[in-house]
């Protein structure tokens, strides 16, 4: 079995489309959406949810009004400032749940054993069916943290289904950027896809994911999107990523197709007479054959 990340510096470089694509030509993958602050792979993919659990990435503090003795001692020692003192009530202190850190000193130095620490529901996960193979996604609440621990559930859970399975694939939509759930999302899989654009913003994010994936040792993959906007920069970009160890896999054409399948919701591979699509069809082809060499 062999695991995909498909990553982008930043987000708004067509890395979901190709996800969508890449399994709609894989033969029945498992597909994980690790985008978990953004997910929107489901938006194609469309999938029909078969499993759904809770996500606790930690724990937090509430403040039982009736056993509070107002004695203001977890005021004093939060130092995260998440104890909210008002005097127009009682009891006069709280706990704002979005500033809590699930730190626990506040429950253990209260006198009144005022204050519960229990963990706390970040989010949801779920085990769905799509037309292209079973899918593993997860939405975290509103301002809610923890992600990296959440990508790091949703990868050990479609690997689980892969191997149950059998399944010779798992393609994972990795999260932007190339903080924590970046590093969560890419360590230990069999090679990274970079999708980029022919900006200055584009070659800055290569720069900066390829830094990543080099310092774990991952095989790194790099395609460009709409490279045909701007064939010089293309070309410069490409030439930065062999330098640096990536192997450039492919090259997608500007296309409007790329449009007409988000509107129709289905992977740009499955609109006939694409350019894209055709574009999309090698750079599996070419990737699948090294992953495949490379492990
Ligand atoms: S330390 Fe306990 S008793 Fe004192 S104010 Fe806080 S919750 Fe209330
Ligand atoms: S658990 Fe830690 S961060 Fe949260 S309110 Fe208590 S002391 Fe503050």
């Amino acid at each position: 079995m062999k695991e995909i990340v498909v990553i982008s510096g930043k987000g708004g470089t067509g890395k979901t489309s190709l996800v969508a694509s890449l399994a709609a030509l894989s033969e029945t993958p498992v597909l994980a959406d690790c985008d978990v602050d953004a997910a929107d792979l489901h938006l194609v993919l469309e999938p029909r949810s078969r499993h759904t659990e809770d996500f606790s990435g930690g724990k937090s503090a509430r403040i039982i009004p009736d056993k509070c003795s107002n004695c203001g001692k977890c005021f004093e020692l939060c130092r995260f400032e998440a104890i909210i003192k008002d005097d127009s009530k009682q009891p006069v202190f709280s706990v704002d749940p979005i500033a809590c850190e699930g730190c626990g000193v506040c429950s253990r130095f209260c006198p009144e054993k005022a204050i519960e620490f229990k963990p706390s529901i970040n989010g949801q996960w779920f085990i769905s069916d799509t037309r292209y193979g079973p899918m593993v996604h997860a939405r975290l609440g509103i301002a809610e943290e923890n992600s990296g621990k959440l990508v790091s559930l949703v990868r050990g859970q479609a690997r689980k289904l892969a191997e149950e399975k059998g399944l010779p694939y798992i393609i994972v939509d990795g999260p932007p950027g190339i903080g924590c759930p970046v590093i969560a999302s890419v360590t230990g899989s069999d090679g990274v896809l970079i999708i980029t654009e022919p900006t200055v913003s584009g070659e800055h994010d290569l720069e900066r994911v390829a830094e990543l994936v080099r310092h774990f040792q991952i095989p790194a993959y790099l395609c460009i999107n709409k490279y045909d906007l701007n064939p010089e920069m293309s070309e410069r970009i490409e030439e930065k990523a062999v330098s640096g160890g990536i192997m450039v896999v492919g090259r997608i054409r500007y296309d409007r197709s790329v449009t007409r399948a988000q509107v129709k919701r289905i992977p740009v591979v499955e609109i006939d007479d694409s350019a894209a699509a055709e574009d999309i069809r090698k750079i599996w082809e070419a990737l699948a054959a090294e992953i495949n060499k490379n492990n």
